[in-house]
């Protein structure tokens, strides 16, 4: 038996239960695509099932505002993934007649979807021969064929998006690509892979040659941004708390945020008291509650936090100012995951 007829028996035997894995329809399969891209299985299982209770087609998801998709995807994180799902909801609708497409050369065309988002769709939807690269088939193909070159290079990419082409098979197009990715996801896993057990043990290069550890290369080191940022937990009277919209060219853009000072390091209680950010909110504070730290790390950004909490003796006039006072329990207004591990700590 060749290696894909290997990694198929494997898969037929060994493929855990998901919910969206013999889904054909192009919008939910899409839906589960952008969801996992940056998230574990685990975790954003139910966040699958909310987005299609809310959203079940691409009509309802282009008639809802920006503000209730990232409402729904509030807690996943990297909230540009639901943008471009609300953008591209849009597109379809104006020019494909809401019908999402299947093929390959269409989807790539569409905002958010890559490479391997839209080998994914098109295989499984349109049985189209296109093999689906992701992490996982990177690293089981970079061991198996001992590919070497730095991952972050052209070269090494062409080549495993080459031997990936030759190996899907004509047949089961889908089955294959899934088949590879889940042997990435539960045998050849980035760390403590289970050679003991694999059944491409005896031919596989990286095994034989002792470069498990080696294969695939590691990325480049990014350059890292430091950002320190300083909290404002204002919690009025009636247990609301104030939240500004944040704009301009940052990070997170139209999520609510808590009042924001950025500075060269992070401030002590007594600055932010005597802060002109706080004292043009308000002069109705009592003394700082609480402070907490948190470092939170982001994908080319380190953000050092601190959080300060104060109760207001007074609501404050807040007319013409950018500050909304909301119910942290009971209104899911979109806000950055750091904010809302703050808000739902224990
Ligand atoms: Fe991956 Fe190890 Fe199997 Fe090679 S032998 S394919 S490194 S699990």
């Amino acid at each position: 038996m060749n290696f894909q007829e290997r990694i198929l028996d494997w898969y037929s035997l060994n493929k855990r239960t998901l919910p969206w894995r013999e889904i054909d329809d192009p919008y939910q399969v899409w839906v589960s695509e952008i969801i996992l891209q940056q998230t574990r299985v685990e975790q954003g299982t139910p966040y699958y099932y909310r987005f299609l209770e809310e959203f079940p087609d691409i009509r309802s998801l282009a008639e809802a505002s920006e503000q209730s998709v990232l409402s729904v995807w509030r807690g996943l994180g990297y909230y540009s993934r639901a943008r471009n799902m609300h953008h591209t909801a849009l597109k379809v609708v104006a020019d494909y007649n809401g019908v999402f497409p299947r093929d390959y050369k269409t989807l790539i065309k569409l905002k958010g979807i890559g490479t391997y988002t839209a080998a994914a769709i098109a295989s499984r939807c349109n049985n189209e021969k296109v093999a689906a690269i992701d992490g996982n088939v990177n690293r089981v193909i970079a061991r198996y064929f001992g590919v070497s070159n730095d991952q972050e290079k052209p070269s090494a990419n062409v080549k495993i998006a080459s031997i990936s082409g030759q190996l899907i098979p004509d047949d089961h197009p889908a089955d294959y690509n899934q088949a590879v990715m889940e042997y990435g996801a539960l045998v050849c896993t980035p760390t403590s892979p289970k050679c003991d057990t694999c059944i491409f043990q005896q031919e596989c290069y990286a095994f034989r040659n002792g470069l498990v550890a080696k294969l695939p290369t590691p990325k480049n080191k990014i350059q890292v941004r430091i950002r320190y940022f300083n909290y404002l937990h204002l919690i009025a009277p009636d247990g609301r708390i104030a939240l500004n919209k944040r704009v301009g060219n940052d990070i997170w853009k139209n999520l609510w945020d808590l009042p924001l000072l950025e500075s060269e390091r992070l401030y002590d209680a007594s600055e932010l008291q005597n802060s002109e950010k706080l004292k043009s909110i308000t002069n109705e504070i009592a003394d700082c509650l609480s402070v907490k730290n948190y470092v939170h790390k982001l994908t080319h950004q380190t953000l050092y936090v601190r959080f300060f909490t104060y109760h207001l003796t007074k609501l404050p006039e807040t007319d013409g100012t950018e500050l909304v006072w909301v119910n942290p329990d009971t209104e899911r207004v979109p806000v950055p995951r750091l904010i809302e591990k703050f808000l739902t700590r224990d």
